[in-house]
């Protein structure tokens, strides 16, 4: 998810997505960091990784390797790093290209870095053909493993519905043609469940989970609910549509509690762990900017809650996120061959 509250570098609260400061990168919006209530970091779960970072947004612009190297002396050994607009999808292939060592690679990194490009339905509005076409391009490098973030938010609705609607369905189809996940946000005003209702009846329209969908993924799930958040019984549904389940430092809030029993009904080889960096930091973690390192915190409420060993959750954290974005043999596929390429990004 991409919450209310931006955590600009200079502090700056607007608004939904801020575009352009003094070094005219955009942010994605920001929610407060929440009621930190509840966590004890107490059990160390090692391996680690964080399935959605944005360490590409400007408050990371100016010390990015050192949190890179504090995410590695953490232990995270995978890091996917999501765009939410044009923009922002460049920086993730460009961060990604670096990581695995590229020409004109920006810098070298001690996680390996993937990247994903899509739109989120906060700027879904504002999104003309052009950068479609140029986000439908990018999705076809091979650095890029997933399609995404977008969704449906229905809690501030930057975007009106319809939009948020078209949206989502052209990253759902880029996902099936490239054969590659599509990472879902999705929130409802409190109290509410129509965004999460609607999310589960476009899947159900767009075929997730059918044959096709399982040929053209080649063994990877069709999407992730990132940042979940929800009833149970939606995480039940998105669990019967074959979804990954990916939980953040939204857990640790209140009117989160349903996530408390999410968790253990999850397949370990369907469960992730994010920190959606620099938002929604977990309990101990700076509030103005949470950073991969922190994704440590969740973790550990994940093998609390699941009564699980935490080297045991650790190794299958990294086990499914590998399954997840690089398929069952571990390894990213050679997207030539697949019907939807669109080149290489530059
Ligand atoms: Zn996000």
């Amino acid at each position: 998810m991409v919450p209310d509250r931006p955590a600009t570098a200079s502090g700056r609260a607007a608004p939904g997505v801020v575009t352009g400061d003094a070094a005219g990168r955009s942010v994605p919006a920001g929610d407060p960091a929440g009621d930190a209530a509840t966590g004890s970091p107490a059990v160390r779960v090692t391996p680690l990784i964080d399935a959605h970072g944005h360490v590409q947004a400007d408050p990371f612009a100016h010390d990015l390797a050192a949190v890179l190297a504090a995410a590695a002396d953490a232990g995270v050994v995978r890091l996917l790093v999501p765009g939410w607009d044009l923009d922002s999808s460049r920086a993730a292939v460009a961060l990604a290209r670096g990581a695995a060592g590229g020409a004109g690679a920006p810098e070298a990194s001690p996680v390996p870095i993937d990247a994903a490009v899509g739109i989120h339905p906060h700027v879904a509005a504002g999104v003309d053909e052009p950068t479609w076409e140029e986000v439908r391009a990018m999705a076809g490098d091979p650095l890029v493993l997933a399609i995404g973030e977008t969704g449906l938010d229905y809690d501030r609705l930057f975007s009106p519905r319809e939009a948020q609607l078209a949206n989502l369905r052209r990253h759902l189809a880029l996902g099936r043609a490239t054969g590659k996940p599509v990472i879902l946000h999705c929130r409802s005003a409190a109290g509410r469940r129509d965004a999460q209702d609607d999310l589960l009846a476009e899947l159900r329209e767009a075929g997730v989970g059918d044959g096709d969908w399982v040929r053209a993924l080649q063994g990877r799930p069709p999407a992730i609910l990132h940042s979940f958040s929800g009833p149970v019984d939606y995480g039940e549904a998105g669990l019967e549509l074959g979804l990954v389940v990916s939980f953040s430092g939204l857990v640790f809030r209140r009117g989160e509690q349903p996530s408390a029993e999410v968790v253990r009904l999850v397949p370990s080889g369907r469960l992730l762990v994010e920190t959606d960096a620099p938002y929604l930091s977990p309990p101990g973690a700076p509030r103005r900017r949470n950073e991969p390192a922190w994704v440590r915190v969740t973790a550990a409420w994940v093998a609390e809650r699941r009564g699980e060993d935490p080297v045991l959750v650790g190794e299958r954290l990294v086990a499914a996120y590998d399954a997840t974005f690089h398929g069952p043999a571990g390894v990213t596929p050679v997207t030539g061959g697949s019907p939807a390429t669109g080149g290489m990004c530059t």
